[in-house]
């Protein structure tokens, strides 16, 4: 069976509280192996690690999604930082700007964002990156921290993007966007390549194509595996292999 990874699940939320477990043996069907869970905010830290402590090889990163970026983040940035003096964690994330839902909070996102890219610096953390409609400006604030290691999550966008990212060091996290017709990012990756790419299916959001529209979860993997061996025209088997090794590593489970 090949060894598949899904680098970003929010398996953890109510819509997995009725069958969790056997979304989770699903996914172990189907090769997915390691799950690595985003964190959102303070109301969903609590049932992530409780999710972590009940399932083997499912990872909490610890992090202030730009969407829960409010008035009061400040509280929440220095929950996080607690949680991080605590305990390890494998990366910091999501963090990172969303301007396609609401702006109202911009000036703080960007400071949360430039907050916990700090934070990753200090406990030599990867981080994961939530750039919807925001992918160059969180290109721009990355370049200001030389030395930053991580990805950006559910990559969506054009070459030149992909490429700017690459050159920082960073990876490129694909999901069922990939599999959506007319979003392009086929040609991007066929440019790419996958050398310096991680698989993701941001469950329970995002499910790629048949499922799209529908909850998604880490099962669907192998589509977005097949998708993609589909576009650069590699053995799917190969495509398990370079993607499982560069998450470990990006993920320090090497
Ligand atoms: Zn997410």
């Amino acid at each position: 069976m090949i060894h598949f990874i899904d680098s970003h699940a929010h398996i953890y939320l109510p819509e997995f509280d009725a069958d969790r477990f056997q979304i989770i043996a699903g996914a172990r069907e189907r090769g997915v192996k390691e799950i690595f869970m985003p964190a959102i905010d303070a109301s969903t830290h609590q049932a992530m690690m409780q999710v972590e402590l009940e399932f083997e090889d499912c990872y909490a990163m610890m992090g202030l999604h730009p969407c829960s970026v409010g008035a009061g983040f400040e509280k929440e940035l220095e929950l996080i930082e607690n949680y991080l003096q605590q305990r390890s964690f494998v990366a910091i994330g999501e963090i990172g700007l969303d301007l396609f839902w609401d702006k109202t909070f911009i000036v703080q996102q960007h400071e949360a964002f430039r907050q916990q890219v700090k934070l990753a610096l200090a406990y030599n953390l990867p981080v994961v990156i939530h750039s919807r409609n925001a992918i160059d400006e969180c290109i721009e604030v990355i370049k200001e921290f030389p030395g930053v290691r991580g990805v950006f999550h559910c990559f969506s966008g054009n070459i030149e993007q992909a490429m700017s990212i690459l050159d920082m060091g960073l990876m490129l996290g694909i999901g069922g966007v990939v599999s959506f017709k007319n979003a392009g990012l086929d040609k991007v990756i066929a440019e790419t390549g996958i050398s310096r790419v991680i698989l993701e299916t941001d469950a329970p959001y995002l499910a790629p194509v048949p499922f799209r529209g529908k909850r998604n979860e880490p099962a669907y993997i192998e589509h977005i595996a097949q998708k993609i061996a589909g576009i650069i025209e590699m053995p799917v088997e190969e495509v398990g292999k370079l993607t499982t090794s560069n998450a470990l590593k990006l993920f320090n489970k090497a």
